[in-house]
């Protein structure tokens, strides 16, 4: 696989042992200072999701991308919310190597590896379980795009990747995820929809930091609901019409887009 983002070379990313030994080698320790700002960057993202009710126990994560070194932060695998404390984030490599830290990361890691790869720019991914954007992960299904709420966020639908082949989930799977992903985005850009329903599984959200990655589930789940609710009230409804995507996704994301305060 062509991996998109350039991964940057002229540093090597040191064990904890060697971080450390460079406190005392030389007093620059801005890898350890690095690490300690995305653990804490991807810790605070992390605890965002059960304070905004998109997931419960141990479910979901949250990685926080640092591109010096190439390397993010991500949640230990099944330690609940409530014990998570900043220095049990773990710290991998882009091959999923872990660089700091003592615990097992999520077991989504190497899906994370393949969207940082293939995807420059991301700095933060958001994987959940929520419950309006699963039903329809297992409807296999993409989010209709109904109305200007959506149409504020995204001009399309909500993709969902196609179902895993048996050979995919035999092999590694969750490297096989993250590959049906970019599959998905074949013929759509990542910068502008930044969410996709995994068939079967549950959604990914991605963005320029952990933050605006969690904030995407969040807009991601009430899109869910709304397009639910909306099929539930008249099941005939059908596609917004173009004039109205393009007039609230362009004046929110256009070139002359004018929502907010300057
Ligand atoms: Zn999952």
């Amino acid at each position: 696989m062509n991996f998109a983002r350039k991964i940057n070379k002229n540093s090597e990313i040191n064990s904890d042992k060697g971080a450390l030994a460079c406190i005392y080698e030389n007093g620059d320790c801005d890898k350890m200072s690095l690490y300690k700002s995305i653990k804490e960057k991807a810790w605070e993202a992390n605890m965002q999701l059960p304070a905004s009710g998109l997931v419960v126990h141990t479910f979901g994560n949250v990685s926080a991308f640092e591109e010096k070194h190439s390397c993010f932060a991500i949640k230990p695998s099944g330690v609940p919310y409530n014990i998570l404390k900043p220095e049990d984030m773990i710290i991998v490599d882009l091959e999923g190597k872990i660089v700091s830290g003592k615990l097992r990361p999520s077991s989504d890691t190497k899906t994370h590896c393949v969207l940082y790869k293939n995807f420059p720019g991301i700095n933060g991914i958001c994987h959940t379980h929520s419950t309006y954007a699963v039903a329809w992960a297992q409807a296999m299904q993409p989010i209709p795009i109904l109305g200007t709420t959506h149409a504020d966020h995204l001009a399309t639908d909500v993709p969902c990747t196609e179902v895993m082949t048996d050979q995919s989930i035999r092999g590694d799977y969750e490297e096989e995820t993250g590959k049906q992903i970019l599959q998905a985005f074949n013929k759509l850009s990542y910068n502008e929809v930044e969410m996709v329903l995994v068939a079967g599984h549950g959604p990914f959200t991605w963005g320029a930091s952990a933050e605006k990655a969690v904030y995407n589930s969040i807009v991601l789940e009430e899109l869910a609901k709304m397009a639910i609710l909306t099929l539930q009230v008249s099941p005939g409804s059908t596609r917004l019409k173009e004039a109205l995507i393009k007039k609230h996704y362009d004046r929110k994301h256009g070139s002359n887009a004018y929502y907010g305060q300057k």
